[in-house]
């Protein structure tokens, strides 16, 4: 298994898992680029947003109903926030596992590309 994010599920990779259930794990961004920046994915190993099925759709409404709630933890909820799907080469997509990016903590600049 070459997959970072799959290792970081397994444990043989270190990292502060601050969050965890049955299908998802949140963690900090090793390279953050905001004040509060954390990585939500699941524990399935799912490439990208591209090769999510319509079964696993569901899937994304969990993964964003828990950064909602991790947003509160860490103290944003209300300040605001950003989450960040990259999806592929062009997207932006540096690890191929499915991962959502929660930012906040300062006023993001506009980033659409
Ligand atoms: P993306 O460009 O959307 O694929 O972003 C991948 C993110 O994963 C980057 O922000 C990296 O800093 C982050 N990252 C890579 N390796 C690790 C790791 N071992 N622990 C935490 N975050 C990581
Ligand atoms: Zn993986």
């Amino acid at each position: 298994m070459d997959c970072i994010f799959c290792q970081i599920v397994a444990g043989t990779v270190p990292s502060e898992i601050i969050y965890q259930d049955d299908e998802v794990i949140a963690f900090p961004d090793i390279s953050p680029q905001a004040p509060i920046h954390l990585i939500i994915i699941p524990k399935k190993h799912i490439p990208s947003l591209a090769h999510l099925s319509e079964a696993e759709s569901r899937l994304m409404g969990h993964m964003v109903s828990i950064a909602n709630q991790l947003a509160k933890r860490e103290g944003i909820f209300e300040s605001g926030y950003r989450l960040v799907i990259n999806c592929g080469k062009q997207g932006g997509q540096l690890v191929p596992h499915l991962h959502m990016h929660l930012l906040g903590g300062r006023k993001l600049p506009n980033a659409l590309g």
